[in-house]
């Protein structure tokens, strides 16, 4: 296929010309997460020919994602999204590279993958992967652009974008008590593919660095699609942001899966021999009372379940022990609802831990 050709629509444009279709060709954007929000915009980065796309995401797509998912259709039900996407996508234009990561991002991945691209994508839809992303770009010293849908809203926001404000600036911390997702509180497709589209614009506008352009950055986008009413709130820098003011080699990346079930588990042994880390009991009170950890705090799983928010540091390591590890997991999954990230369950809980001894 003649390249001109295919780009005509775009290179005539001054904003573009030749030089920004070289730059286009020659940029490589990571899509984190193909869902919503990443649909839309692998289509239109794709379409203007990025020369190399990664896309992560270790989702299958499903029925109910069909509604906005705009690259799946219905037989691609069961697949990997990344890898889904990927057949649509190579289909529309065979002349971008598409790397696919059919798995999690991690604080173990993260780094090593942002690394390799020049621009990130957030396609993701809950705050530990969006503190995740913003601290690894941050790392590596690459612009991410945000996008938020919820019901009829949408936002969107370039950040860590040539010294401007981070994600973190904004939010310094994940806020504490349940904030519902797409899944509870639902969301219209066309929400999705408007901030996933306007994510692509912005990625175009930073690949093609034409001085007419201004990306999104030091400022958010929040638009009601209720009444289309949009706002430009300006967003500064803050100075004791507590990671872009930071040096890079002193950020340290936490992730802790929101995927249900996925808490991470340390053995008896390596809590004994971590000796900054709080641990906290969460049997009932009598099994409390009768025997525990020196040093351990109580907070029964009970009172978890009936909605009390405990307030725990959040500069250290959270290990929560039953007696032989299951509720341990149940506590987990609230407390990092409330925001706590940085938890882990012990394996076989108190037994596991006096017989370590
Ligand atoms: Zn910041």
């Amino acid at each position: 296929m003649n390249k001109e050709r295919r780009y005509e629509r775009q290179i005539v444009l001054p904003e573009i010309g030749k030089k920004g279709q070289e730059r286009i060709s020659g940029a490589s954007v990571l899509c984190v997460g193909a869902g919503g929000l990443g649909c839309p915009s692998l289509l239109y980065l794709t379409a203007a020919g990025v020369g190399r796309i990664g896309i992560i995401d270790f989702d299958t797509v499903d029925e109910t994602n069909l509604q906005r998912q705009v690259l799946f259709t219905v037989d691609q039900i069961g697949q990997n999204k990344a890898e889904a996407a990927k057949e649509r996508l190579s289909a529309l234009n065979p002349e971008v590279d598409i790397q696919t990561y059919p798995e999690e991002l991690t604080d173990q991945n993260a780094q090593t993958l942002f690394d390799n691209y020049d621009i990130i994508i957030d396609g993701t839809d809950n705050f530990v992967s969006k503190f995740l992303i913003n601290d690894a770009a941050i790392k590596a010293g690459k612009p991410f652009i945000y996008g938020s849908i919820l019901g009829f809203d949408g936002q969107l926001a370039v950040f860590n974008y040539e010294g401007g404000p981070c994600y973190r600036c904004l939010f310094p911390e994940a806020p504490k008590g349940h904030v519902p997702n797409c899944a509870e509180a639902g969301v219209i497709g066309a929400v999705a593919g408007m901030i996933g589209t306007a994510q692509a614009m912005e990625a175009i506008k930073i690949i093609v660095s034409h001085e007419s352009l201004q990306p999104l950055s030091g400022k958010l986008w929040a638009v009601d699609m209720h009444s289309m009413e949009s706002r430009l709130l300006s967003l500064p820098k803050n100075p004791d942001c507590p990671v872009c003011s930071k040096a890079k080699e002193d950020i340290a990346l936490q992730y802790s899966s929101p995927v249900c079930g996925a808490i991470p588990e340390i053995t008896a042994q390596q809590a004994r021999s971590n000796k900054t880390a709080l641990l906290i009991d969460v049997r009932e009170t009598e099994e409390w009372d009768a025997e525990h950890i020196k040093g351990a705090q109580h907070i029964a799983l009970s009172r978890l379940m009936q909605g009390y928010t405990p307030d725990l540091p959040t500069d250290c390591k959270i290990i929560l022990y039953c007696q032989k590890g299951k509720r341990g997991q149940q506590a987990a999954q609230l407390l990092k609802e409330h925001g706590y990230l940085n938890i882990s369950n012990m394996a076989g809980g108190y037994e596991a831990w006096c017989t370590c001894a």
